[in-house]
């Protein structure tokens, strides 16, 4: 019997970790367009945004973040079963919940943005590091929260030393290496 899943893409979840203004959003951004100009169908969960739109009731305790990062985990989910992309720009601070993704999504690129907290707090592209130093904030990741880099990631970009561009041409080229495209 002729099976149409044959003919559909595998669905699976890029997920970007990296400190606030490391440039998961940037990136998320600049490679979701290139992924559907190969014909793929990609949808974006970018940090602020879907915090706005599925966890307005939630903060930034570990608490919140992981349950949170759990609806995420769970749309991303049902997008897969029906071969969506979800590229998911989320700081994800702690290991343990992204092993917890990882094997909840079973198909998981964990794409880890590397920029130096130095480099970040000079981007401060939200003004969240400023809120920070002046106590507008108190559990901002990277100053006053932890963040546990990634141990074994899929992808590591390193964005002061590649371009946006080269950082999302290296996550296409390992999705290839990987079978996912
Ligand atoms: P995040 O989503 O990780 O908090 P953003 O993407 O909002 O970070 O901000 C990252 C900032 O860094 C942007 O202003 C972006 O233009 C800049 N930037 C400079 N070089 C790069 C790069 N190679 N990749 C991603 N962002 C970069």
């Amino acid at each position: 019997m002729f099976d149409v899943n044959i003919m559909q893409n595998k669905g699976f979840v890029i997920w970007l970790t990296g400190l606030p203004g490391a440039g998961k959003t940037t990136i998320a951004r600049n490679l979701a367009p290139k992924l559907s100009n190969l014909g793929l169908k990609v949808e974006l969960f970018d940090g602020d945004e879907v915090r706005k739109q599925l966890s307005p009731d939630l903060g930034f305790t570990k608490q919140d973040r992981e349950l949170h990062a759990k609806r995420v985990v769970y749309l991303a989910k049902l997008l897969a079963k029906h071969g969506i992309i979800s590229i998911v720009s989320l700081i994800s601070p702690y290991r343990a919940f992204r092993e917890f993704a990882r094997n909840e999504l079973k198909d998981f690129v964990e794409v880890y943005v590397n920029t130096s907290l130095d480099t970040c707090i000079k981007r401060d592209p939200k003004g969240l590091y400023k809120k920070a130093m002046n106590g507008e904030i108190k559990d901002l990741t990277g100053l006053q929260d932890i963040y546990e880099e990634p141990l074994n990631p899929e992808v590591t970009v390193h964005t002061e030393k590649e371009s946006v561009d080269e950082c999302s041409e290296k996550i296409i080229k390992r999705l290839k290496e990987l079978n996912y495209i």
